[in-house]
């Protein structure tokens, strides 16, 4: 059977191969290492994109004294429906992945980033926002259907600032 087709930014992003990365984390005087993922796709790791809006993708325990800790590394989000990919990091913990970077995402798709995880998954969860979404179609009759999306994301992310 053959594999499903990469998503060309993904690959220039390097995730097309190996969506997972080692990351060093500590807790309790000792460090350990972990397997984390960095990039989720609805189509190809669905399972992942529930963990990842729930709030439990790359959380580790310490076998010491067993508290999970989130381990706030960049997560590629790509919504293969609705052509939107979201680097979602956390703005005290890493910078913008896209900052000075050439990435170009595949054609048709729309590539943004987002410095909250909290906010990303509150946004993320509200793409179905069909009245928002027939307001910018009727404002923006030239937009793609991603644009629109990303903006949408966009909006709601900006609005649930703390
Ligand atoms: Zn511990």
């Amino acid at each position: 059977m053959k594999p499903p087709e990469p998503i060309p930014s993904e690959c220039e992003l390097g995730f097309a191969e190996d969506r997972s990365a080692q990351l060093d984390w500590s807790c309790c005087g000792r460090s350990y290492q972990a397997k984390i993922w960095s990039a989720v796709n609805t189509q190809l790791t669905p399972e992942l994109c529930r963990l990842f809006l729930e709030g439990n993708l790359n959380s580790v325990c310490c076998p010491i004294c067993g508290i999970p800790v989130a381990l706030r590394h960049p997560v590629l989000y790509t919504d293969v429906e609705r052509r939107l990919m979201v680097w979602v990091y956390d703005s005290s913990f890493s910078e913008d992945p896209l900052q000075g970077r050439a990435a170009v995402p595949s054609p048709g798709f729309e590539l943004i980033s987002a410095g909250d995880f909290e906010r990303a998954r509150f946004a993320l969860k509200q793409l179905d926002d069909s009245i928002v979404f027939q307001q910018l179609r009727a404002e923006q009759p030239r937009w793609s259907d991603a644009k629109i999306h990303a903006t949408i994301f966009q909006l709601h992310f900006a609005a649930s600032e703390r």
